[in-house]
């Protein structure tokens, strides 16, 4: 007797009619996309409704197959999944973020900090340093994420932690890595130079939109504007910067105003930094990340589901800019945060650990002793790593999207309020999978029917 298959539980089917039909299963994540030949969509649809299939020399069941989109009947799709949440939390790389500073030169307007002074000293700086010399041999590779504040205020503990890390990386012969998460305003071509030469690879710089929107959202402590000053320093990256591995992803956070300017903010982004293949561009939705500022312009904020049309316009009208970072939602255990990750710390600037960069003092999970050794609470690493995901498991087990999320979307929700059922991505993946189809021009499936 011949075998025979059926649907995989992780296909997501995007079916928008005139404007094409796309495939996509989570377990192989962006890899997998495909869009549908418009003779082969009532067969394909047939095929992944749910009934079981007999092999045959079909070759649209055959590149179904191939694709995964079909599996044999009785495979047990939970156990790949489950391989691939171990094979994603206890990944070998020691990945921390480290707060500089709690300080900041600005004062948006949905910041959640209390604007501290303090910039991390050089007892903690050199604990950070011991930490990684006395672990180095346990992981494949290091990482850091300079964090603040805004980090660059902090930044001789950047060039004096990172000289330090990069020769006991060396020796130990294991590669390391270093990015950022700045404001942009400090990016001077003197501060970009030290940072290229402490291995900063990766910068992430926040425009808010346009002149005026970015101004009225992003301001300077003083009251003054911004904009000009960013958006000239980046145009110093790419003009200046000969390294041709730095990546800079323009970070957008959009607030209802942002939303009409769109057309004429992606458009100016890209007429500047299009033609430079390391630039990207990022979009979000300006959350509510705590504190009492955000309350302030709480009528302005949008709710993630609206950003399907920022995707749609992006997926319709895209040009030589792309957003590599937002698809990364879609890879396989793309939209699982990595404060999940077993190996993952955030170092804040008084030396204390916690698992994600906008936890409060109260979140801690432990701190760096004198001699480097990580003093933590094990029972709250569990928690975080493992504990809070029981609760979704049973929720989310026929989620299609569970290999790319694997229940840890946001393990801080989960964790601080266990009943909560949030799902941050349900909303906008299919506008997400058409973005991909476009960004990667993707194979046709059924091309020959
Ligand atoms: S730049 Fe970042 S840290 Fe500084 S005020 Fe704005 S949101 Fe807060
Ligand atoms: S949290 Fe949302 S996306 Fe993730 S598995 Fe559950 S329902 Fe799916
Ligand atoms: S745990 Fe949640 S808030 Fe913290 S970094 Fe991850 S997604 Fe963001």
């Amino acid at each position: 007797m011949g075998r025979r298959f059926q649907a995989s539980m992780f296909n997501v089917v995007v079916d928008e009619q005139e404007n094409g039909m796309y495939l996509y299963n989570s377990y192989k994540g962006l890899d997998s996309i495909k869009e549908v030949a418009p003779a082969a969509r009532e067969k394909v649809k047939d095929y992944l409704s749910g009934r079981k299939v007999d092999e045959s020399d079909d070759p649209i069941l055959n590149e179904l197959i191939e694709n995964r989109f079909m599996v044999p009947e009785l495979y047990d799709e939970r156990a790949d999944r489950e391989q691939l949440f171990y094979e994603y939390t206890m990944e070998d790389t020691l990945d921390i973020t480290v707060h500089t500073t709690d300080a900041c030169n600005f004062r948006c307007k949905y910041c959640a900090l209390d604007f501290k002074t303090n910039v991390i000293s050089k007892d903690v700086q050199d604990r950070i340093i011991k930490l990684i010399a006395r672990n180095v041999n346990k992981y494949s590779r290091v990482h850091i994420d300079w964090f603040g504040g805004e980090p660059l205020i902090g930044i001789d503990a950047i060039e004096y932690i990172s000289e330090k890390v990069i020769d006991i990386c060396r020796k130990a012969k294991k590669p390391y890595t270093g990015s950022i998460t700045t404001n942009g305003y400090l990016l001077t071509k003197e501060n970009v130079e030290k940072l290229i030469k402490s291995r900063v690879a990766n910068y992430t710089i926040t425009v808010d939109g346009l002149k005026e929107t970015h101004d009225n959202q992003r301001i300077y402590m003083d009251g003054g504007p911004t904009w000009d000053r960013i958006i000239g320093n980046l145009e110093g990256i790419r003009d200046n910067v000969k390294n041709r591995y730095i990546s800079v992803v323009i970070r957008g956070n959009f607030t209802k105003e942002m939303l009409k300017d769109l057309p004429e903010f992606y458009n100016l982004l890209n007429d500047k930094f299009g033609k430079d293949p390391r630039f990207s561009f990022f979009v979000r939705p300006a959350g509510d990340w705590g504190g009492e500022r955000v309350k302030l312009i709480a009528d302005h904020l949008m709710p993630y589901s609206q950003m399907a049309e920022v995707y749609n316009y992006l997926a319709e009208n895209q040009k030589d800019l792309k957003c590599i970072i937002n698809l990364y939602n879609i890879h396989t255990c793309g939209a699982m945060c990595r404060s999940n990750k077993k190996n993952r710390y955030v170092i804040t600037s008084y030396g204390k650990v916690q698992k994600c960069e906008t936890c409060r003092p109260e979140h801690e999970i432990g701190e760096i002793s004198k001699d480097g050794r990580l003093d933590t609470d094990k029972h709250l690493e569990a928690v975080w790593t493992v504990g809070f995901r029981r609760n979704k498991r049973e929720q989310c087990d026929e989620c299609p999207l569970s290999c790319s999320c694997l229940w840890g979307n946001c393990p801080k929700i989960g964790v601080l309020n266990p009943k909560d059922k949030n799902c941050g991505y349900i909303t906008e993946y299919k506008e997400l999978i058409k973005l991909a189809a476009k960004t990667y021009d993707v194979e046709t499936l059924g091309a020959e029917a």
